[in-house]
């Protein structure tokens, strides 16, 4: 994600679902003596330990919502497909608000108590594991605005705004309008269904399979077929138009209908810098790509999977340009790449800033692009920016998104590009690309693939540029 407005061009900015055939397997146990562990109320988040749940794994979800836009009343039912890991006398889900009115696991009842976002789940029969097993909750409400972690603009999931409804939620937002497991280390499939009155128009992640009208209202049915972190769904609703381009891949964009024509100019280049990125580091990872710009201005922009999301007030940045680069390049870093644990934070925003900065490089010149950096870099090593600024590597939980994790983590790759030279560099990134691709790394990941590709002792080189406050040369 990317924030408007700091300093300088301060970025800050399926499965087919099919088919879970849940073999319901007998259970070991009758439900009078249930057996098993009590799932963690957390994945092991140093920074948020109770955000995520243990013991199990969600393979997908399959969302069935139909949304009230009147009222921002959202009637869900929601299917969990996931595995257990081990065996389970309780799990929990991550889910704030809204009344319950159905729980099933396995097609049978279950218990379940709520404390703030845990959702404990105790079935009437104790899960096996390495056993597939179905969660079924049906609810309606208002989704609640107030309980996200970090209390960004963009962590607080389903958001009702005049003209429509955004969605995002990084890093915890998801929670507060579907159950999920929501940490980036359980990554899943999904099915969407919205339902919606006309004449709104629903755009959400992956591939549109469809639209069905009755009574006044419209039933959208997307499928993302490519394994996304629970930050990165988004659902949009608004009277939008949907412009398609032919590119490297199929490019869908939602435009507000009466600022379609002068937003597409915004957009124009985004085949080009997919095909670019795609050379340097390796192909674009997902089915899809496109962008939803919201008919609010937001003053900031999220990379949620496949459709990126935008304000309207893009089309006056100055920055447009890297700021649409930057959510791109999360497509592979960030949203491909995960991070382990949010305080690897930096893999995703050192990353995206710094391809925003390559295609200045590859659009503009070599010297446009040496600009930038001393720009940024000037900015990094003032005082005031100093005093202000996390450590790149563990910025804390309440800093996850302070500049310093962009700027001077777009820094830090720079650094090691001018240490290693361009195709050593270029040669260590894509290593790590492409070993860590469509699952999670940690800062010690990467560091390990720079010293085992370029043959060096990297530690106090980011020591400096990751975990202390002075800024090298
Ligand atoms: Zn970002």
């Amino acid at each position: 994600m990317r924030k408007f407005g700091l300093v300088l061009v301060l970025m800050v900015v399926v499965l087919v679902t099919a088919a879970w055939i849940g073999e319901v397997t007998e259970p070991a146990v009758p439900a009078s003596a249930p057996v098993g562990a009590v799932g963690a109320t957390g994945i092991g988040d140093p920074y948020f330990p109770d955000l995520g749940n243990g013991g199990y794994d969600v393979q997908h979800y399959t969302l069935d919502v139909d949304v009230d836009i009147a009222t921002n009343t959202l009637d869900a039912s929601v299917i969990i497909n996931a595995l257990a890991l081990e065996d389970l006398a309780s799990f929990s889900l991550d889910f704030a608000g809204f009344t319950i009115t159905r729980l099933e696991v396995n097609d049978a009842p279950a218990e379940y108590i709520r404390e703030n976002r845990e959702f404990i789940i105790t079935p009437n029969a104790a899960l096996s594991a390495n056993t597939p097993f179905t969660i079924l909750v049906e609810y309606n409400g208002v989704p609640k605005k107030d309980l996200s972690l970090t209390r960004s603009p963009f962590s607080g999931g389903w958001t009702r705004y005049s003209k429509g409804v955004y969605v995002a939620s990084e890093p915890d937002g998801a929670s507060l309008w579907y159950p999920c497991n929501d940490h980036p280390l359980d990554k899943a499939t999904y099915t969407m269904r919205i339902g919606v009155d006309q004449p709104y128009v629903v755009a959400a992640n992956g591939t549109l399979e469809g639209i069905e009208e009755s009574g006044g209202k419209r039933l959208y049915t997307f499928a993302v077929r490519d394994l996304t972190a629970s930050y990165l769904v988004t659902v949009n609703i608004a009277k939008f138009t949907r412009i398609d381009e032919v590119g490297v891949v199929p490019i869908r964009n939602y435009f507000p209908e009466d600022k379609a024509f002068e937003a597409q100019f915004v957009f124009t280049e985004t085949s080009d810098m997919i095909a670019h990125f795609g050379e340097l580091f390796g192909e674009y990872p997902f089915e899809l790509y496109g962008v939803v710009m919201a008919d609010t201005p937001l003053s900031f922009a999220l990379e949620t999977q496949t459709l990126s999301l935008f304000g309207s007030d893009i089309a006056d940045s100055e920055d447009a340009t890297i700021v649409v680069a930057h959510e791109l390049a999360h497509q592979w870093f960030g949203n491909s790449i995960s991070p382990k644990y949010w305080r690897d934070i930096w893999l995703n925003e050192g990353f995206a800033t710094y391809l925003s900065a390559l295609w200045v490089e590859e659009r503009y010149g070599a010297e446009q692009f040496e600009q930038l950096m001393r720009s940024w870099y000037r900015a990094i090593s003032s005082p005031q920016f100093i005093r202000r600024a996390a450590l790149v590597g563990d910025p804390g939980a309440s800093n996850l998104f302070n500049a310093a994790v962009y700027f001077r983590g777009a820094w830090t790759l720079h650094a090691l590009r001018l240490n290693l030279g361009d195709e050593m560099f270029f040669r260590v990134i894509r290593t790590y690309y492409d070993r860590y691709k469509l699952s999670n790394a940690t800062t010690d990941d990467f560091i390990a693939v720079v010293d085992e590709v370029a043959g060096i002792e990297s530690e106090d080189f980011f020591q400096a540029w990751l975990y202390e406050k002075e800024i090298p040369e």
